[in-house]
């Protein structure tokens, strides 16, 4: 690529709204523009990284046995409301309408898109198991976008998803995802950590977090000095043991309350009005009673809050139609779910309760509002969730031993870039996917999801690798691998000769090239400047000098001295 033809957007200045320094240097690089809030456009000197990132995720899912597929963004609200997600997925889920006025959504995650293909295509055993794997575009309505594209509302995602008779199947595809997503951040040439995880509003109950270490990091990372036990202390807040509460979520509180099936029982049995019940629901659902043994029946159950809306903004007065567990909305009853525009008033929620950890029951508490104001609560079960080990990790500090037994607590920062999770039955179950087992009988399909957030992934690399003067970036995702400064170029045919054949034997040997071929009135010292700040690994600066003596000069990124080479070694020397 040379200079003049391409679309060069360096800048001097630090923009005042980027905070983190992977957000700074994407923006003076060049690499992305702002359009609104969460939305960026990724420029052509952001886009080789993505697509590098792209390139080698694609061929390590390939290498693991997956097979790409690429689902609609947008994703029907029916879909939604068979996994109870319509309700659960909050603010953040993206709503819109046809011009036929049909709820639609802009999907944060395929879920559902994928249960919906696997029960119209899988019907045997036989075709288990299958991974189906995409690199799409995902939009979540978030909060607070900030850092550029490491939180943004439009991000680009892979997202796997895969199949099973049996619960070893899943076992064994989430060990080979483990290891393909070890392979990926190592090939990447980033710091990262593997660590038990939350597993948030995808649900599931086994789940790990790969993280790139970095102080700008939104997550504590709490791992051993001595062993490989990692945990993300989000998790701990997530999995606090029954009958403790949550530091995360102040209001809640435990409560028995019998056979109590709705939210208006709940409120009859305890004498309190429906708010009341909000901030201390406790579910004893069918399954407990089912499955629970002697002496377990009357544990009590708690519910917590997820997300950043407070079941204080619940009123009494505006609850008439709370309906009973595993019972959804009608379709007319959920249009407009997601916050009635202008209203100050109750929006989506979503929590989670586990039901009594020896149980080893879980289930998701939604509530939503409709236009009219009414709301709705439900809940989804599911029965054989296996709850994770928990470790109570809410007040150590590092130093502390650790919850594995070996070594001492370390905390650090890191950077959320993928996440894998062993979903079971959630999905299947509620959207009844199944297929024909060996004896011919039908069988709940188990499921696993991996994500990974590709665009992140090139922030958080900038965030490890970079110093005062730009990005360092490491060679797997450079968008360039060398770059050339030549000297004089307009007025000396030495060096003009000696750029092209370079530019070419270094393209013709594989390398991403770039050239620095404006004219005079930028200075040898910008365009130094310009390519630190670009990051770009590999620097050769040609010469009338340095031609005479048959040598251009070599310099690396990282640092070290600038050496003479020889200009017909010099492309052995970079391989
Ligand atoms: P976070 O905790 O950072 O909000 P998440 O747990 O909600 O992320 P997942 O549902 O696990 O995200 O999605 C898979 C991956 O997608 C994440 O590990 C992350 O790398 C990426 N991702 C999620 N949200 C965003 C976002 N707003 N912008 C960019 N990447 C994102
Ligand atoms: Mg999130
Ligand atoms: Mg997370
Ligand atoms: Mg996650």
């Amino acid at each position: 690529m040379r200079a003049t033809e391409f679309l060069l957007a360096t800048e001097k200045e630090t923009p005042a709204d980027a905070v983190v320094v992977s957000h700074q240097l994407m923006l003076r690089s060049g690499m992305i523009r702002k359009l609104a809030a969460g939305l960026y456009t990724w420029m052509p000197l952001g886009l080789r990284s993505l697509r590098k990132v792209e390139a080698i995720v694609r061929e390590e899912m390939d290498r693991a046995g997956a097979q790409e597929v690429l689902m609609p963004a947008v994703q029907p609200a029916e879909l939604w409301h068979e996994s109870g997600r319509w309700f659960q997925y909050g603010g953040e889920l993206l709503r819109l309408k046809d011009r036929h006025q049909r709820d639609f959504c802009v999907g944060p995650t395929h879920e559902e898109v994928i249960t919906d293909l696997a029960r119209n295509q899988l019907s045997s055993y036989k075709q288990l198991p299958i991974n189906l794997y995409q690199i799409q575009t995902k939009f979540r309505d978030e909060t607070r976008p900030r850092f550029g594209v490491m939180r943004s509302r439009e991000f680009i995602m892979k997202d796997a998803y895969s199949f099973h008779l049996t619960a070893d199947s899943l076992q064994q595809t989430y060990d080979r995802m483990h290891q393909a997503y070890t392979r990926i951040f190592e090939r990447l040439g980033l710091d990262f950590r593997p660590v038990l995880a939350d597993t948030g509003s995808i649900g599931g109950a086994h789940s790990h977090e790969f993280h790139v270490l970095a102080e700008s990091g939104e997550d504590d990372i709490a791992f051993s000095n001595a062993s490989d036990y990692a945990a993300n202390v989000e998790l701990a807040e997530a999995l606090a043991p029954a009958g403790e509460r949550p530091a995360a979520s102040q209001e809640l509180s435990v409560v028995d309350t019998g056979d109590a099936t709705s939210v208006e029982d709940v409120a009859k049995q305890l004498n309190v009005g429906l708010e009341q019940v909000l901030k201390a629901i406790v579910v004893r659902g069918e399954s407990e009673a089912e499955d629970a043994e002697d002496g377990e029946a009357g544990e009590p159950v708690v519910l917590f809050l997820r997300g950043d809306h407070s079941l204080n903004e619940i009123k009494a007065e505006k609850l008439p139609g709370v309906l009973s567990p595993l019972q959804f909305a009608s379709e007319e009853d959920v249009q407009g779910i997601g916050g009635v525009p202008g209203s100050t008033g109750p929006r989506n929620l979503s929590a989670r309760c586990y039901v009594d950890r020896s149980a080893a029951h879980m289930a998701d508490f939604f509530c939503g509002a409709n236009h009219a104001g009414q709301h709705h609560a439900g809940f989804n079960w599911q029965r054989d969730a296996e709850l994770p080990e928990v470790v109570d990790l809410r007040n150590v500090e590092a130093g502390d031993p650790s919850p594995c037994g070996q070594g001492t607590l370390e905390i650090k920062r890191g950077i959320e870039v993928g996440h894998i999770f062993q979903l079971g039955r959630k999905y299947s179950e509620a959207m009844n996917a199944k297929v024909l087992d060996e004896n011919g009988k039908a069988q709940t399909l188990m499921m696993g999801c991996y994500g990974i957030g590709v665009s992140r992934v090139v922030a958080a690399a900038i965030e490890q690798n970079h110093d005062d003067n730009g990005i360092i970036w490491p060679d797997a995702i450079a968008p360039f691998h060398v770059g050339i400064v030549p000297m004089n170029l307009h007025r000396s045919e030495a060096v003009q000769q000696a750029t092209e054949q370079l530019y070419q034997d270094l393209q013709q040997a594989g390398f991403d090239v770039y050239v620095d071929d404006r004219d005079k009135k930028t200075s040898p010292g910008v365009k130094f400047a310009d390519m630190e700040l670009m990051g770009i690994p590999h620097r050769i600066v040609i010469s009338d000098r340095g031609l005479e003596a048959g040598q251009v000069e070599y310099k690396q990124r990282r640092g070290g001295d600038a050496q003479d080479i020889a200009v017909d070694a010099i492309v052995d020397h970079l391989r």
